[in-house]
């Protein structure tokens, strides 16, 4: 059986040069003056993008930098902490949280996400917490902001620093606050593919502790607070005229963006209706900004497949656990079976804010006809 709405036209995961393309004017004459002026790192459009952005999250600082995992890093080092530190994680997110976490030669102690909002599972945090445990990161996964009361509680009990990592949640809210403002300090990233993505590579920090981004921001120009005064050993990791700019421009547009996935989203979750699959669930109306629709199901290789025949990409975040990678050897023989799960069964399907009526309805369709 195979459903032909769309004959030769694929629908696609993420179609980028559409998202990009709407807002193409805006951004070329944003970079032609740039290249007008000559002036490409630090300057004008760096400076707007923070300010902009801060106000947009409801921080103090906003501290570019050259991605989502030079962000989280960056925290990390700032913090000071290094060998011997413990920093609590999910074990199912996307490598990079763990990676800056192992950067700063800190160890990793996972924890297993909750089968319903795949994020951490708060109750399993506490039985964690070492006397070498210095901080929590939580991650926003797929766009749903993590359920932070039990956590804040925590991070007070034992004096612990809440990092979050939100590069998949520009624009989700917590009880009435938005990711990148929910903890001590928040790592972005700005990937093509993410919410609020640039046309190469670009992250930022977010935080109101003044003294941190203070040092951040030196430590990601070379160590540096001022010019050929080295105070860090640092690394560069900036966000250039160009990126800050077309995100200047697409900030403007992130919350309509958004609006547009979750009305996919409500579409999905209304009209997909076959018992081989489970939706995702939202405990609040905004507490998601549907980065990814995942949905699961015992046979997702071949549901991806049959979706693949019927000119649906599909993705899957992430095929393989952390804990399973060749990266992380030493965890090989340890077992997080949530973590695991997901692993196994997890589906993205499409959704951006270009996705037509049509395309939307035409994947309800054929997901409710699979019939293996
Ligand atoms: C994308 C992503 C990162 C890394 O961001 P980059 O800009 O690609 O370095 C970190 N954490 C999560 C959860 C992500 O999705």
């Amino acid at each position: 059986m195979s459903i032909i709405v769309s004959e030769n036209s694929v629908i696609k995961f993420l179609d980028l040069e559409k998202v990009n393309n709407r807002f193409r004017e805006e951004i070329d004459l944003r970079i032609k003056k740039i290249l007008d002026k000559g002036w490409y790192l630090q300057g004008e459009e760096d400076k707007s993008f923070e300010e902009n952005f801060a106000k947009y999250i409801g921080v103090k600082h906003c501290i570019g930098c050259a991605n989502g995992l030079d962000a989280l890093n960056l925290i990390i080092r700032a913090y000071g902490f290094s060998s011997g530190d413990e920093i609590i994680v999910p074990a199912n997110t996307y490598i990079a949280s763990i990676l800056a976490i192992s950067e700063n030669g800190c160890t990793p102690v996972l924890v297993e996400p909750s089968i319903i909002t795949y994020n951490i599972n708060p109750d399993l945090i506490e039985e964690k917490i070492t006397g070498k445990t210095k901080a929590i990161m939580v991650v926003h996964l797929y766009g749903q902001a993590v359920q932070m009361d039990k956590i804040w509680e925590l991070a007070k009990k034992y004096n612990l620093k809440i990092i979050e990592d939100s590069a998949q949640a520009h624009g989700a809210y917590y009880n009435g606050k938005k990711t990148g403002c929910l903890g001590d300090a928040s790592g972005f990233s700005f990937y093509p593919g993410k919410n609020l993505g640039c046309m190469g590579d670009g992250g930022c920090v977010t935080t109101n502790d003044d003294e941190l981004a203070k040092k951040i921001r030196a430590i990601a120009n070379y160590g540096s607070d001022r010019k050929y005064h080295h105070i860090y050993k640092g690394i560069n990791s900036r966000l250039d005229e160009i990126q800050a700019a077309i995100l200047d421009v697409k900030l403007k547009y992130l919350d309509e963006d958004n609006k547009r996935r979750k009305q996919i989203a409500g579409y999905y979750r209304e009209n997909v209706k076959n018992n081989r699959i489970i939706l995702p669930e939202i405990y609040n109306e905004n507490s998601h900004v549907w980065h990814i629709f995942a949905i699961r199901t015992n046979n997702r290789d071949e549901l991806q497949k049959y979706l693949e025949k019927n000119d649906i990409q599909t993705n899957i975040h992430y095929p393989t656990p952390p804990h399973k990678q060749g990266a992380y050897k030493e965890w090989e023989n340890n077992s997080y079976p949530i973590s695991e799960e997901i692993h196994r069964t997890e589906l993205s399907l499409p959704i951006s804010p270009v996705m037509t009526d049509e395309e939307v309805e035409y994947v309800v369709e054929a997901t409710n006809k699979w019939n293996i």
